[in-house]
């Protein structure tokens, strides 16, 4: 006889078999009881408030050519961007002054020293324009620029940004061979963030969910990555077929499985939860871009984070990974009055003013 969804939910330790059923529930009584679980340790674990990370995606320019996203080097459409370090300034400003306690950084991938110079830069700016009362370390920074050298990633990390997000994408070796070009590998992925470890930052990764041809499987392993290499922060959100990519034909197959893939990549933040416990996981924008309340239902399935929009209007259309970006026309005011509403609405607290760093590494360290 099979052991009880109720005795399974319980257990301290999963084995990956035990994550692929959990990630397998489809009835709804037994999805009710995951989410419900997962909400239950996030509770216990991270506490009710909800933290803010104001994203600033300062950059389209990509040397890489990902096959799934819509800003990869082939891609002659995109009209190239690169904020000046005025408007990233202002920006990570808004976000101290309304109390969203951290920022994250976000652009294209790029390993010129100019470009790393431009960012410890920027980092050493932000840091030292925030610093107030309400916020005397400043804003917390993450940073999510791609694969970088050990000693990149410490300059970065000197100039002051704490905490660092790459996600691995998928830990299955031929996925991860199909969805990107020969030059990625996923070795050079899992020592980037060795390195980042070994520097002091805060560790975050995370994969796509729904990718063409990925199994439960391929996901329960994912799962058992993070547990396995003690990553303290998860961003995890569908993929989302952008047509200026070489996998736009996946697009038919794709809107066939939406709304399974939206019910799998709630799935996955409540097993994350589950099994790894005290991480912070990211209510992903990605979420949204498939349902309206998207990022609530991360919420509630146990995420406790969430990235609201502070890129300058003018230039947000041309930061588009996948197509269905919600927010594209909000500015970044509007966009926090209708989080804050959002969250409200699920019975969760807003976290002002506080960096919000995730329980994990505070254990860990
Ligand atoms: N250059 C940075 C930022 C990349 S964009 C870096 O390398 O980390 C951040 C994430 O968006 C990617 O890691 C990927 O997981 C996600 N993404 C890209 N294209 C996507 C798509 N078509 N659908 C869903 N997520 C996508």
């Amino acid at each position: 006889m099979t052991q009880s969804l109720t005795a399974l939910l319980a257990q301290k330790t999963f084995s990956t078999a035990d994550i692929a059923r959990l990630l397998s529930l489809t009835g709804p009584a037994d999805v009710e009881l995951l989410r419900s679980r997962a909400h239950e340790l996030v509770l216990k674990h991270c506490g009710s408030h909800v933290f803010f990370r104001g994203l600033i995606e300062f950059s389209n320019i990509c040397v890489s050519d990902c096959n799934y996203c819509g800003i990869r080097k082939s891609n002659e459409a995109v009209d190239r961007y690169m904020l000046s370090k005025d408007d990233i300034l202002e920006s990570a400003r808004f976000c101290a002054e309304v109390g969203y306690g951290s920022a994250v950084l976000q652009s294209g991938e790029r390993i010129d020293e100019a470009f790393v110079a431009f960012i410890e830069d920027i980092v050493r700016s932000i840091k030292k324009e925030t610093v107030s009362s309400t916020l005397p370390g400043g804003l917390g920074i993450t940073l999510c620029v791609g694969e970088q050298t050990e000693d990149v990633y410490r300059r970065f990390y000197n100039a002051g940004a704490h905490r660092y997000l790459l996600r691995i994408e998928t830990t299955s070796p031929t996925l991860f061979a199909k969805i990107h070009p020969p030059q990625q590998s996923l070795a050079n992925r899992m020592d980037c963030l060795d390195r980042l470890r070994r520097v002091g930052f805060q560790v975050g990764t995370g994969v796509m969910i729904g990718l063409p041809e990925q199994t439960i499987e391929d996901l329960a392993n994912d799962i058992q990555f993070f547990k396995r290499t003690s990553i303290d922060m998860i961003g995890m959100g569908p993929y989302i077929v952008h047509h200026q990519t070489p996998m736009a034909h996946y697009d038919r197959d794709i809107a066939a499985r939406k709304d399974a893939v939206f019910l799998l990549a709630l799935k996955m933040i409540a097993v994350t939860r589950i099994v790894c416990k005290d991480v912070n996981i990211a209510a992903t924008t990605a979420l949204q871009a498939m349902q309206y309340d998207g990022r609530e239902q991360g919420l509630c399935f146990g995420a406790n984070i969430v990235m609201p929009q502070t890129t300058p209007v003018d230039v947000r259309n041309n930061y588009l990974l996948y197509e269905g970006k919600p927010c594209l026309d909000e500015n970044a005011s509007q966009c926090k009055s209708c989080l804050e509403r959002r969250i409200r609405s699920v019975g969760r607290e807003i976290g002002t003013n506080e960096w919000g760093d995730s329980q994990h590494f505070a254990a860990r360290s």
